[in-house]
C-alpha cells in the first residue's frame, strides 16, 4: 500500500483521515482501531448513500452470478430484497440471462470480460433492462474467482416508442437528411446510365480499331455494373433507414447467410479471413422474417467482424435453436470491444473507425426489434467479440404478432 508514501509527501493531495491512522498502522492501539472502524462504517455509509441515489442498477456479482452487493435501483429492476445478497443468484432473478448468455453456471465456459444484453423481467413489474457486465480486474495473485460488476438500466420506455419510430427525433432529422441525399444521388446516377447506353449504342455502330473497341466496350461494361452496384446501395441504404414493417416469411437463417457471404466473398478473400458455418443444432434456424431486412442484418454484423480483423482472422457463424428461441452467433476473433464503447455501441453514429459511420449496430438493433428478437455482444479486448441475434421460434413470434401490430 502507498498509504505511507501520502502521509510523508507534503506536496502531495489530501490524505483522507482514514489513511492518516492505516499510516500509523505500527502503533495501532484499540483507541486507534475503534477511531479506525468508525470512520470506516461512515465512508462506507457515503458510498453507499451515493450508489443508492443513482437511477442506474449497479449490482457485483460472483462468477456464479450469486449477488454480492446491490444498490437500491439495482434491487428494485430484479426484485432483489435486501437481506437476499450474498444468497440471491442473478440468473434466477432475470431467468432469460442464463439461456442468452449461453452460460452453464458451475460449467467449463466462462463469461467474456465486457458483455450486453436486453432481457425482459416480469417481477417485480413488467420491464425490460438493458444489462452490462464488466469483469472486475484480478488482483494480482490470480486465484480470487472472477467477479463482474453490472449496470442495469431501464430501457422499457425505449422499448416501447420503437414502434412508432427510432430512438429519437435527432435520428429521426438526420435519417431524413440522408434519405434525401441518397435520393439526390439516384437521379444523376440515373442519368449517367441513360447517357452510358447511348454511348453504347453509338459505338456498335462506329468501326473502330478491334483492340480500341475492345477495351472501351469493357470499360463501358464496368461503368454500367458500377452503376447498378451504387443503386444497390443506395436502395438498401433507404430500405434500411425507412422504418418498415417487416414482411415477415418463414426464412431458413442458413440460407440468409449463405447469401451474405456470398457478396462478401471478395472481401473475406482480400482480407484473408476464414468463414466457417455450424449448425449447431438438429433443428433448422428457421424464422419468421422480412428476407432482405435478415439480410441487412447479417451483413451489418459480418461486416464489423471482418472489419475488427486487421491481419486475417477468422469468423465462425453459429446457429442454434432451444425450445423458445433460435440464435444466430456470429464469433470474430477481431480486436474485441472496450469497457467502455460496448454500452455506446448501439447509438447512432458511434463509431471508432476511421471512415466508419456508426450506423449499423443500430440499425441491427432496430431490426432485431422490429422481429421481436435481441441482441447480445460478448467481447475480450485482443481476442474477439460473440454477437448473438437471438430470434423468438414462429410458433412464438405469432403469438406475439396482435400484440405488435396494435401499436
Ligand atoms: P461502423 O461499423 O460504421 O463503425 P457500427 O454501428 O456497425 O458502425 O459499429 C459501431 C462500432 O462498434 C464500431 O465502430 C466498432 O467500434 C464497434 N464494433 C461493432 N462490431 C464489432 C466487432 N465485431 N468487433 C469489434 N468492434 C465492433
Ligand atoms: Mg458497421
Amino acid at each position: 500500500m502507498d498509504t505511507a508514501d501520502k502521509k510523508s509527501g507534503p506536496g502531495g493531495r489530501r490524505v483522507s483521515s482514514i489513511e492518516r491512522i492505516l499510516g500509523r498502522i505500527d502503533d495501532l492501539d484499540s483507541t486507534n482501531l475503534a477511531i479506525l472502524v468508525q470512520r470506516l462504517a461512515r465512508e462506507r455509509a457515503l458510498f453507499e448513500m451515493l450508489f443508492n441515489t443513482i437511477d442506474e442498477g449497479i449490482i457485483v456479482i460472483d462468477d456464479a452470478g450469486t449477488v454480492e452487493y446491490a444498490n437500491s435501483a439495482g434491487m428494485r429492476m430484479v426484485g432483489l430484497r435486501a437481506n437476499e445478497t450474498g444468497t440471491a443468484v442473478l440468473w434466477k432473478l432475470v431467468p432469460d440471462l442464463a439461456r442468452s448468455l449461453n452460460f452453464l453456471p458451475g460449467g467449463e465456459d466462462t463469461l467474456a470480460p465486457n458483455i450486453t444484453r436486453d432481457a425482459e423481467v416480469f417481477y417485480p413489474e413488467h420491464r425490460w433492462l438493458r444489462l452490462q457486465f464488466s469483469r472486475i480486474p484480478l488482483p494480482e495473485k490470480k486465484t480470487a474467482p472472477a467477479r463482474f460488476v453490472v449496470i442495469l438500466r431501464d430501457i422499457t420506455a425505449d422499448k416501447n416508442s420503437t414502434e412508432e419510430m427510432i430512438e429519437s427525433e435527432r435520428v429521426n432529422s438526420i435519417f431524413t437528411l440522408a434519405a434525401s441525399v441518397a435520393h439526390e444521388i439516384g437521379n444523376p446516377l440515373n442519368s449517367m446510365k441513360i447517357h452510358l447506353e447511348l454511348i453504347r449504342r453509338k459505338l456498335e455502330k462506329t468501326t473502330l480499331p478491334e483492340k480500341a473497341a475492345g477495351t472501351v466496350k469493357n470499360s463501358l461494361g464496368v461503368c454500367l455494373e458500377e452503376i447498378s452496384r451504387l443503386d444497390e446501395i443506395l436502395k438498401n441504404f433507404l430500405g434500411a433507414i425507412r422504418p418498415q414493417k417487416p414482411a415477415l416469411a418463414r426464412t431458413n437463417l442458413l440460407e440468409v447467410v449463405l447469401d451474405v457471404l456470398g457478396v462478401q466473398k471478395a472481401e473475406l478473400e482480400n482480407r484473408n479471413i476464414r468463414c466457417s458455418m455450424t449448425q449447431v443444432s438438429k433443428e433448422l434456424p428457421v424464422v419468421l422474417g422480412d428476407v432482405s431486412q435478415l439480410k441487412q442484418l447479417v451483413f451489418n454484423v459480418t461486416k464489423n467482424a471482418m472489419e475488427a480483423m486487421q491481419d486475417g482472422g477468422s469468423i465462425a457463424i453459429e446457429t442454434d435453436c432451444d425450445d423458445a428461441f433460435v440464435f444466430l452467433r456470429v464469433k470474430d476473433t477481431g480486436c474485441g470491444i472496450s469497457r467502455d464503447d460496448i454500452s455506446k455501441i448501439y447509438e447512432p453514429f458511434f463509431t471508432t473507425k476511421d471512415n466508419g459511420h456508426g450506423l449499423g449496430m443500430m440499425i441491427v438493433m432496430r431490426i432485431m426489434r422490429e422481429h421481436g428478437g435481441q441482441v447480445g455482444i460478448d467481447s475480450e479486448p485482443g481476442k474477439g467479440t460473440t454477437v448473438t441475434l437471438q430470434f423468438p421460434k414462429p410458433e412464438a413470434r405469432a403469438r406475439m404478432l396482435p400484440s405488435a401490430g396494435k401499436s
